[in-house]
């Protein structure tokens, strides 16, 4: 099965869609990533939805990536005495460490570690920003705030606190709990959310050690501060569009998300644009044009994966949602002429041999016939920094291990497989030629460029190139 589109879809699973029918049609509409989201459900959910994903990918025999988002630091205030109580603007509101049901004057806020770290003036979000409180006064158990923005406010909302770096380290008890679950499992990827400095990502790199690939979550602006060290240690990012939108205000977003796809770019690395991208479809069948247009700047500003929340997971029109996501994708990269253009990076090859091969299939795949590049890489290395040059052909992504062959699903223009590795040039480019062929992704008489390391069989060494025809 092959899709007619380079950049990729990432679908939440949730209450709505966790069962293997459901799991199988939002891949067979689109979906090449699925994302296991451990804020929400039990671990023992996870592991069904993990097992249909598999199964799924056993009956259409192509390889699909699986993503563990970690929830990390999420800040919640506890429970109230009633319901829907409201906080009148300029009122006194007080968050506390007594463990007792709160009121409209005050509540518990159970996260001793950053009540030290607020000064007055800091402010504190609750319920993704919709209430806003101003801190007057800190004390050692307790919070003094004044309410900015008013509203209702009700059991275990969301807290933001974006001014300062809080003193936690983004890994909780929870998360490590999760982790080795998610790593039990097998997922491909694990995701951490709030993710401040890189020692967050080194953190779970040590604990990961080396069994998935790790996504640092953008949705702080300490993050955001620490962007270019957080990348460096990162196999990719997300643009949390969700959180991040909380702790900075809205208009800053499409900014910043252009600024991080460039950076994530410029490092090879794969970059997620994530959150409300088709909202109004969690209850209609249709999407707003603004919605269509937000996919489609995705596109435009050279994402490698958008991705669907609570669309897929508790929406009422999930496979909906992928479909059309699918058209829009479909129809900028097909449709405008100028799209690829627009995605191109500045060319600023470093020296190896890779990179060489690298600018020498992409210039022959622009200016020859050639229907694909094939690269063979047994760590998936070369193929992610083929997949920089945004070259014109998909390329497909020939690994002998199936871990490979699942992490690179989620980069922009590959197409995974799994296929024996060549023990020597001809059987590279049978092997090659019969993959595109049983693909659909090439004709008999086609051209196809082909990367690969000699000797077979080692990670790290791209030095062919070789131009085939399928026969
Ligand atoms: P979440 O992350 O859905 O796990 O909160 C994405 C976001 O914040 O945008
Ligand atoms: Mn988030």
């Amino acid at each position: 099965m092959k899709r007619n589109r380079k950049s990729k879809i990432l679908s939440t699973i949730g209450p709505a869609t966790s069962n293997k029918k459901s799991i199988k049609n939002l891949f067979i509409s689109g979906a090449d990533i699925f994302r296991l989201n451990f804020s929400h459900g039990t671990v023992e959910d996870h592991r069904k939805n993990y097992e249909y994903i598999r199964e799924v990918e056993k009956e259409l025999k192509r390889p699909i990536c699986i993503i563990a988002d970690l929830q990390g630091p999420k800040l919640r205030i506890s429970t109230f005495k009633s319901k829907n109580l409201k906080l009148e603007d300029g009122n006194t509101f007080i968050l506390d460490l007594k463990n007792e049901l709160g009121s409209e004057k005050r509540v518990y806020f159970p996260h001793s570690e950053v009540y030290e770290s607020l000064t007055p003036n800091s402010h504190i979000l609750i319920n993704d920003g919709k209430i806003k409180l101003q801190v007057t006064k800190q004390n050692k158990n307790s919070i003094e705030t004044e309410v900015i923005n008013g509203g209702i406010i009700s059991d275990n909302k969301g807290v933001n606190i974006p001014d300062i770096e809080l003193p936690l380290s983004s890994i909780t008890t929870k998360d490590k709990m999760d982790l080795q679950k998610a790593l039990d499992m097998g997922v491909d990827w694990i995701a951490l959310s709030f993710v401040q400095t890189k020692d967050d990502i080194l953190e779970l790199r040590k604990i990961v050690n080396k069994k998935a690939m790790i996504m640092a979550k953008i949705e702080k602006p300490t993050a955001l501060k620490n962007l270019e060290s957080i990348l460096k240690v990162s196999d990719g990012v997300m643009i949390a569009r969700g959180d991040l939108g909380v702790e900075l205000s809205p208009e800053k977003i499409p900014s910043i998300q252009k600024n991080i796809i460039r950076k994530a770019r410029e490092a090879g690395k794969p970059v997620v644009v994530a959150t409300q991208m088709l909202e109004s479809m969690i209850n209609n069948q249709t999407p707003t044009r603004a919605e269509s247009s937000d996919v489609a700047t995705a596109i435009y500003d050279g994402a490698d994966t958008v991705m669907l929340s609570a669309e897929t997971a508790i929406g009422k029109y999930p496979i909906e949602s992928v479909s059309i996501m699918d058209r829009i994708i479909e129809s900028v990269e097909n449709d405008d002429p100028n799209y690829l253009d627009e995605i191109q990076m500045q060319n600023r090859h470093d020296k190896s041999s890779t990179d060489a091969i690298i600018a020498a299939a992409d210039t022959i795949s622009r200016n020859s016939q050639a229907v694909v590049i094939v690269t063979f890489s047994v760590s998936g290395g070369t193929t992610l920094r083929m997949a920089r040059e945004r070259c014109p052909v998909k390329v497909v992504a020939i690994s002998p291990s199936i871990h490979t062959a699942r992490k690179l699903c989620i980069v922009w223009g590959i197409h995974s497989c799994v296929g024996d590795d060549a023990q020597n040039t001809r059987e590279m480019v049978d092997n090659a030629c019969k993959i595109v062929k049983d693909e659909e992704l090439g004709n008999i008489g086609d051209s196809i460029v082909i990367t690969a390391g000699v000797p077979f069989g080692n990670a790290g060494t791209t030095n062919l190139l070789r131009i085939a025809k399928i026969i």
